[in-house]
């Protein structure tokens, strides 16, 4: 699944400990030390990073709420589920949204996005949906920043990093993200439960003039306690040290080798897909994400049945296709704590489900293609395996 992902052993160990208080003296030591890496990990140089207690859902509504005002003219664009419910958020919370509808497989649409901003300077904020888990479409994040940047535009620029954030990479300060969102239940290998919010300097001016309410969101009051290493509230204290553990394991292993994990990881299972003669809800290789495949099924058969027939016979859960793709794809998240058998083992679930609920794929097609990407992909193929303490089973 795309996430909730597999939480590690030694991150699942991280989480389990005694309550706490969050108002203790040496507290601000553990906040402080998330605060300053994950501005790292969001490559934050000049801004702030916020965490908040809740599913990512809540930094999406901390973002808009601290920065924008009633009636705002914002650009969205829409291709899938989740910018779908972006979009939606933006108009139940009053701005003026101009939503470019794109076909589900492709994703933010650069040339389009420039026109509307050279049309219409009034436009104060521009929303992209990084990686697109409900189609498997990566966007062009530094493009969106290129575009605005011809077209003149002063705009805030607003990002869903949900399901890339940690997994592929997303550049804050050097792409001018104003505002970067994510959660703890995709490549930061956690429990849903926290939402971290990167702010621009740009984004933190602008919330001293947005005129919308919010209170539990306010960057106002997590500023003041922030600055002392503490919380406005009570912070869900395990998942604090569970991301401790799970940040230090993304840095030891580094961020540049969990990219090209993934990267790897992800074209292993094209492969396997295409050798099964499947397509991809991605329309083409530019859209392609590597933390989640769409797989369309083929005609006649249906992707919820194939969830199903995994899910019972084959104790493995696949993301289902949602809203306009529902049945007509299933998902494979590879993102997060996983290596090459978790994926090749996917592939082979995905086969016996297939073939199942009626497809027409020759089992073990996929698997050995890419088990042959595999074996000549991997760029430390001939060094003795180190086995790592982070795991109890496969090393990375
Ligand atoms: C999972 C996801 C969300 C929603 O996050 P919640 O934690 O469920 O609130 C938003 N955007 C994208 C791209 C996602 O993958």
């Amino acid at each position: 699944m795309p996430g909730p992902t597999n939480v590690p052993e030694v991150v699942r160990r991280a989480l389990n400990v005694p309550m706490e208080d969050h108002r203790a003296p040496d507290f601000p030591d553990l906040v402080l030390g998330l605060l300053a890496d994950l501005k790292i990990l969001l490559r934050n140089e000049t801004g702030r990073v916020f965490i908040y207690p809740s599913s990512g859902t809540g930094a999406w509504e901390a973002a808009i709420t601290n920065t924008l005002s009633r009636g705002d003219r914002v650009l969205m664009s829409r291709f899938g589920q989740f910018s779908h419910l972006w979009v939606d958020m933006a108009q139940r919370l009053g701005l003026d949204v101009v939503c470019v509808d794109v076909e589900w497989g492709a994703g933010v649409p650069l040339d389009e996005y420039e026109r509307q901003l050279v049309a219409d300077p009034s436009i104060k904020a521009v929303f992209a949906t990084h990686n697109e888990t409900a189609t498997g479409v990566t966007s062009d994040v530094a493009g969106v920043r290129r575009a605005m940047d011809a077209a003149g535009s002063d705009a805030l620029l607003f990002v869903d990093g949900v399901s890339s954030v940690a997994s592929i990479d997303l550049r804050q300060e050097e792409w001018g993200v104003d505002l970067a969102v994510t959660g703890s239940q995709k490549g930061l290998m956690l429990p849903a439960g926290l939402s971290i919010l990167g702010v621009s300097e740009k984004a933190l001016q602008a919330a001293a003039t947005s005129a919308m309410e919010r209170c539990y969101f306010s960057f106002q009051d997590m500023i003041t306690t922030n600055d002392v290493g503490y919380f406005p509230y009570t912070p869900p204290v395990p998942l604090l040290h569970g991301l401790r553990a799970s940040i230090d394991r993304l840095f030891d292993e580094g961020l540049a080798e969990v990219f090209a994990r993934h990267h790897r990881l992800a074209e292993g299972v094209r492969v396997g897909i295409a050798a099964l003669g499947l397509d991809l809800c991605a329309v083409a290789p530019e859209w392609y994400s590597d933390t989640v495949s769409a797989i369309r099924v083929p005609p006649g058969v249906d992707g919820a049945q194939v969830c199903r027939i995994a899910y019972h016979r084959y104790r493995t859960s696949f993301g289902a296709g949602l809203s306009e793709v529902a049945g007509k794809v299933f998902r494979i998240g590879h993102l997060g704590d996983l290596n090459e058998v978790s994926c090749l083992a996917a592939l082979a679930a995905a086969e016996m489900a297939l073939a199942d609920a009626g497809a027409r794929v020759r089992l073990g097609d996929g698997v050995a293609a890419a088990q042959d990407f595999y074996r000549n992909a991997h760029p430390q193929a001939d060094e003795p395996v180190a086995l790592s303490a982070a795991t109890s089973v496969a090393p990375r």
